[in-house]
């Protein structure tokens, strides 16, 4: 099975090459393959993840050229904007058309949106962001396995359940040959073409482990290597691009210092934002967020957040809802409204209409129709998790997390399905 469609080379200058997808061309990066004019590749991020032979490339267009133009005629579809409700308030309307333009919207602008609360003001908020979505990025939506390899951590994240002081967890961590086994499985068997590798910063890792399990994935396997491993030596992440990770998927948790500091006291907000920025120098696709609906944040602070992550120019947006785990000092707060939620993602996508952004499985967990809906109100990526079932539980950062209980062949199942349903294609076409 393919989540991305091969693509053609038409033009090389340099590292940089054009690649034709039925007709629409896009930018990818070139680290990894000695390539020609004509031939076929996948590229996923913006970078080319496999070069691949050119009979089986054409076979593989050929299943997808029908699919491909009718997924875009349902996305298209669903994705019209109109207004039926010509009396909603004129300086809302405003900002919509403003948005819907392609202009930037202001902070207050932003707030304004976040803070409606007429459901029809609501409608067209999502019924904006999904068209701004479509006109701007069209139908691609990243699929990204997530594997979960270690819940260990000597953090202090006060909103965690993995953090170092809930003594009540049990603890794992794969050993590089069971990571190795699981990357095997997602890439030969199920077809993954990007895969997160995340676990909690756990210091039984040596750089030097990671370095060689990069290296070894890469070598074996064509696949995108994003990383989540919260803060490590500078030098690590140095290496790690040159050893063939891409991407970065590291949160701020929240552009709020105080509240930061709060929240986290073994670290500041200063030295979070200090890694993306090294990240963004080294070259990876970055990937953050922050949570929303922690105890003592306001919504400007949301508006905040995302403004922050947009001048930090993350490629990929995750913001999703703080859920409170029972053995965490935050155990008493309560999870936000899904509405809230999805109305922050409508905005996020008004605020950028060109960054990726993510349904968080945290999303997913608190309303089992929230992927659908997050779909269709702005976001354009989804994650499925891959960790082994005989840890996935203990990866245990708020309870009842989706999916924990569902085979990968059903996780898989459901969201071709529902990608199909609302014209996405399960790809990522690069920059
Ligand atoms: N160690 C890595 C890091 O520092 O980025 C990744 C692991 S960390 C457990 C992954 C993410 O889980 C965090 O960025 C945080 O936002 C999220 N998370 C932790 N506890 C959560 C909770 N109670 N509700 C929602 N998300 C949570």
């Amino acid at each position: 099975m393919c989540y991305a469609i091969p693509g053609n080379v038409k033009n090389i200058t340099g590292n940089l090459i054009t690649v034709d997808y039925f007709g629409e061309e896009r930018k990818a990066r070139n680290d990894f393959y000695d390539l020609q004019v004509g031939d076929y590749v996948y590229a996923q991020g913006g970078f080319v993840v496999e070069k691949i032979d050119e009979k089986l490339a054409e076979e593989i267009l050929e299943t997808w050229k029908e699919l491909f133009f009718e997924l875009k005629k349902t996305d298209v579809r669903l994705s019209k904007l109109y207004n039926d409700k010509p009396d909603l308030d004129k300086d809302f309307l405003k900002v919509i058309d403003k948005a819907t333009y392609g202009k930037l919207i202001s902070r207050k602008e932003a707030l304004r949106l976040l803070l409606c609360e007429d459901p029809d003001e609501i409608d067209l908020l999502h019924k904006s962001a999904n068209f701004i979505r479509q006109k701007f990025l069209d139908n691609a939506c990243c699929v990204h396995g997530i594997i979960e390899f270690s819940n260990t951590c000597v953090c202090k994240c006060t909103y965690c359940g993995i953090n170092s002081e809930n003594s009540t967890l049990k603890r794992y961590s794969l050993d590089t040959g069971e990571i190795l086994e699981v990357v095997a499985d997602a890439v030969k068997r199920f077809g993954f073409k990007g895969l997160v590798l995340q676990s909690g910063e756990d210091t039984s890792y040596s750089s030097d482990k990671i370095l060689k399990l990069i290296k070894d994935i890469r070598r074996n396997f064509p696949v995108f290597i994003f990383l989540s491993l919260g803060e490590r030596e500078d030098r690590f992440y140095r290496e790690a691009f040159d050893a063939g990770a891409k991407a970065a998927l590291f949160r701020f948790e929240t552009s709020d210092s105080t509240l930061y500091s709060q929240l986290h006291p073994h670290s500041s907000l200063k030295e979070r934002t200090r890694y993306l920025k090294l990240f963004k120098d080294i070259g990876y696709i970055i990937a953050s967020g922050s949570l929303i609906g922690l105890p003592g944040q306001k919504a400007e602070s949301v508006i905040d957040d995302f403004m922050f992550a947009k001048e930090l120019g993350c490629d990929m947006y995750s913001f999703g809802p703080f859920i409170p785990h029972p053995d965490t000092p935050l155990s008493d707060y309560n999870t936000p409204d899904t509405e809230y939620i999805l109305k922050a993602l409508s905005v996020l996508r008004l605020i950028d209409p060109y960054g990726k952004i993510l349904v968080t499985t945290a999303l997913e967990s608190i309303n089992p129709q929230a992927r659908r809906q997050a779909l269709m109100s702005g976001a354009n990526s989804i994650m499925l998790n891959l960790t082994p079932k005989d840890y996935v539980g203990f990866y245990d950062i708020y309870p009842n997390r989706a999916t924990v209980d569902v085979s990968v062949e059903k996780q898989i199942a459901d969201a071709l399905q529902l990608l199909k349903s609302i014209g996405r294609a399960p790809t990522d076409l690069g920059i």
